[in-house]
């Protein structure tokens, strides 16, 4: 298609303009039903189940594995919804679609069907897996324009199995020949939804005629032959894709809509969050278990990620059983602690468990009874687990833009390490908090934080600084590190900082480190002779250890002067250790009170930092600076040895305080080998106003607990948690 309305010097001042690029590109080949609207909020059946199944089959599985097996096995899940290989690389059922491939194993049987009809006798919702991402040698030779082609103009064979062909996600395969798979299997077995894995480009980008072409048709442009995210041919690339994938979406729910006005498509990974947020129903992570060093709460990160922009759209997710290591033992099973683990991190931050296993014929059965558990539990206590309200007082931002289009400010300065150091401060620090996603920066979103963190955020657009000193002006407070503000939502470096106004400081163009043996002297205030609060339980030192990397910033209006830089020397030879200059004047700390608003502004990476060293004195530092400008009490307050995720919600006529055990030897790097309880632990909790507490339960010791009340608060002792406790209170 020629660029319709747009000629081409308008498109280059589109491009050249800002980040409404995408939208206002024309549809390229195959438009979208311009009618489409996503789904209404709460609408159809996407909210009731609680817990999910995955079943994926492998090619043999046809006549070797025993559906009644699993189906007895859902039931004793007590899961409502399931999601079961449908088609795509292989077809479970008798498909008529040409050039889809029937398992070989097939015969005349159709475990898709049997697994389906089983799971609507036992009133289970019931989802059609595919996975459109590889096809065989008979469908590449056939339709070569199907088949995703490298850089150099060969087709791309599979990277894992050589015998198969990669297909090319954003062309005639999955627009033409998926689109009628989707329709087959939603009119013929009257399913809930398509559940497509690996539905956007595999292996790289795609150098087939039909993306040349439709990539030109739509640009103007050829295909980027560089990952440089400032070539213009690049930037093209990447909105044409997004723009591609979300019409894909779009036409793939018109189909399974128009077989079934139930249904929905649910891709596996959304072309970004924000679209998500836009079209999407519900959704599932696929972030099935740790690997390397990972925390777990990083389950619980991704569940917050995902609320950022779902709000209280369901969540599901998507957890394996095995060891999830780069060499994918796709059979193996993980130890029973870890699985615990990682579920309830989910579950504690509003996820509903989703556990999936391939094929059907097990090896291991370790996990069955692990998972029967687990899900027993969650079956108990349903009521109190749709997490229905967030009660976190505080927001950080997630910025997708800044991952996206942020390099760092200088080698070694990674946006998504100040973010981790960021997370895991307010965790330790057992700080309910959630994510701010900054595409839904509306007074509906923010103004039920306190505080909004900007934890590096680089990269934001000028209405986007707007909207945040609109937060401010409302009342609510700011904390920001580093360069955020500093970039627009492209990545172009600012003269200042777009929020120079509010943190009372300007940025002199200058960036320091990776700094050696550099230090932050702790000041007393010169007018009263005593040290600032921010800086409580350091009482034992005049100084402590500065960050990696600072910002040079001049200040603009009339601050406080807690902490100072104590600039970097000599870490060697021992006798040249000693600080050249022993103080200065020069801030490392901006706390201002802007009406009811505190805003502070670090210029040096304290939550990077933290992240990469883990200095306790950085950690104290961020939580008074933290406590200090939300100025007001947290929801919850958890006093007791270890490291404990805390969260709390409201369902209609409870509320809840998850309490997540991270203690353990194997924090960072799993997987557990055992549960090692922890406790007691004082819990305090603030009821909302105009409630009272009925009955205080304790969800996983089963029994009710003692409290005490006064004004809002409930206060009561937890004696013991292994893994996760829930406080509940009906009210
Ligand atoms: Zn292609």
């Amino acid at each position: 298609m020629p660029m319709s309305n747009l000629s081409r010097r308008d498109f280059l001042q589109v491009t050249a303009g800002a980040g409404a690029f995408a939208s206002l590109m024309p549809p390229a080949g195959h438009a979208a039903d311009p009618t489409w609207q996503p789904p209404a909020v709460g609408a159809g059946w996407f909210d009731k189940p609680m817990r999910w199944v995955q079943l994926t089959l492998v090619e043999n599985d046809p006549g070797s594995f025993d559906p009644q097996f699993w189906l007895d096995y859902f039931r004793r899940l007590h899961a409502d919804a399931a999601t079961l290989s449908a088609g795509g690389i292989v077809a479970y059922y008798p498909t008529d679609v040409p050039l889809h491939h029937r398992s070989a194993w097939l015969g005349t049987s159709d475990p898709f069907g049997t697994l389906v009809a089983g799971c609507r006798k036992m009133g289970m919702h019931v989802v059609a897996r595919t996975d459109p991402h590889a096809v065989r040698e008979e469908v590449h030779a056939t339709h070569p324009d199907w088949i995703a082609h490298n850089a150099d103009g060969q087709p791309r064979r599979h990277w894992a199995n050589p015998e198969l062909w990669v297909s090319c996600a954003l062309g005639p395969y999955n627009f033409d020949f998926m689109d009628q798979v989707h329709r087959e299997i939603t009119t013929k077995y009257k399913i809930d939804g398509i559940f497509s894995n690996r539905w956007a480009p595999q292996g790289g980008d795609c150098y087939c005629t039909n993306c040349q072409k439709n990539f030109k048709d739509a640009t103007g442009m050829d295909l980027p032959r560089t990952g440089d995210r400032r070539d213009p041919a690049r930037r093209a690339y990447v909105a044409w894709r997004k723009t591609r994938l979300t019409d894909l979406w779009k036409k793939w729910d018109a189909t399974v809509r128009a077989a079934n006005p139930e249904a929905s498509f649910i891709p596996n990974g959304p072309p970004d969050l924000k679209t998500a947020g836009e079209l999407a129903a519900i959704q599932f992570t696929d972030n099935q278990a740790r690997r390397g060093v990972t925390p777990p709460w990083n389950n619980g990160r991704r569940a917050k990620e995902y609320r950022s922009v779902m709000g209280r759209r369901p969540i599901g997710g998507i957890f394996s059983v095995g060891l999830e290591e780069a060499y994918r033992w796709k059979d193996s099973v993980q130890s029973e602690p870890e699985i615990r683990l990682w579920v309830a991190e989910g579950t504690a931050n509003g996820m509903r468990p989703w556990v999936t296993k391939f094929s059907g014929v097990l090896y291991d059965k370790r996990w069955l009874p692990v998972v029967e558990r687990i899900y027993e539990w969650h079956y108990a206590h349903e009521r109190y687990l749709r997490n229905e309200t967030p009660l976190a007082r505080v927001g950080l931002l997630y910025s997708e833009q800044t991952s996206a289009e942020y390099p760092g400010i200088a080698q070694g300065d990674r946006h998504e390490d100040h973010v981790l150091g960021m997370y895991h401060s307010l965790l330790e620090s057992r700080i309910p908090f959630e994510f701010v996603h900054e595409a839904f920066l509306t007074p509906d979103r923010l103004d039920r934080f306190k505080l909004l963190i900007l934890s590096d955020a680089a990269a934001l657009s000028d209405a986007q600084c707007r909207a945040i000193k609109d937060y401010v002006a409302r009342g609510g407070s700011l904390l920001a590190t580093f360069s955020s503000s500093l970039y627009d939502e492209e990545g172009r470096r600012r003269s200042d900082f777009g929020l120079a106004d509010l943190f009372g400081v300007s940025f002199d163009g200058r960036v320091e480190g990776p700094m050696q043996n550099s230090y932050l002297s702790l000041d007393t205030d010169t007018a009263t002779g005593a040290r600032h609060p921010i800086l409580q339980g350091l009482e034992g030192t005049p100084r402590i250890v500065n960050g990696v990397f600072r910002l040079a910033v001049r200040p603009t209006a009339d601050f406080p002067s807690p902490l100072t830089l104590i600039p970097t020397y000599p870490d060697l030879p021992m006798e040249d250790v000693y600080p050249r200059v022993g103080h200065t004047t020069t801030r490392e700390l901006y706390l201002r009170e802007i009406g009811k608003s505190r805003v502070v502004y670090i210029p040096w990476d304290i939550d990077r930092t933290l992240w990469d060293v883990m200095c306790v004195d950085h950690l104290r530092l961020l939580r008074n600076a933290v406590e200090w400008a939300a100025n007001e009490p947290s929801p919850a307050h958890v006093q007791g040895p270890g490291l404990i995720d805390v969260t709390v919600w409201r369902q209609r006529d409870s509320m809840t305080v998850h309490l997540v055990n991270l203690t353990n030897p194997m924090m960072m790097k799993g997987p557990l080998r055992e549960v090692i309880p922890i406790g007691p632990q004082q819990v305090s909790v603030r009821l909302p106003d105009g409630t009272r507490p009925k009955k205080v339960q304790l969800l996983t010791a089963g029994k009710t607990v003692d409290f005490k009340i006064a004004g809002q608060l409930v206060t009561l002792t937890v004696p013991s948690i292994d893994v996760h406790e829930v406080v509940a209170i009906d009210l």
